[in-house]
């Protein structure tokens, strides 16, 4: 009995990777996943320009249960 071949499906890369950020007050710009100062809060994640130290992004907490 032959062993079936094994299928190698993978996964499309994550959209979110690509997402760019721009600091409205200096315009630097970064990936979200790029030179973002990150502070986190109780319930809150705050994305900090590293230059200007304005805020760029705030998101609350991910309580997404899956
Ligand atoms: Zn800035």
């Amino acid at each position: 009995m032959p062993t079936p071949p094994t299928h190698d499906d993978s996964p499309p890369p994550p959209e979110a990777q690509k997402t760019v950020l721009f600091c409205p007050d200096c315009g630097h710009w970064s990936p979200i996943t790029g030179d973002w100062d990150i502070t986190t809060t109780a319930d809150e994640r705050l994305l900090v320009c590293t230059v200007c130290g304005s805020i760029v992004d705030r998101r609350s907490d991910p309580m997404e249960a899956t």
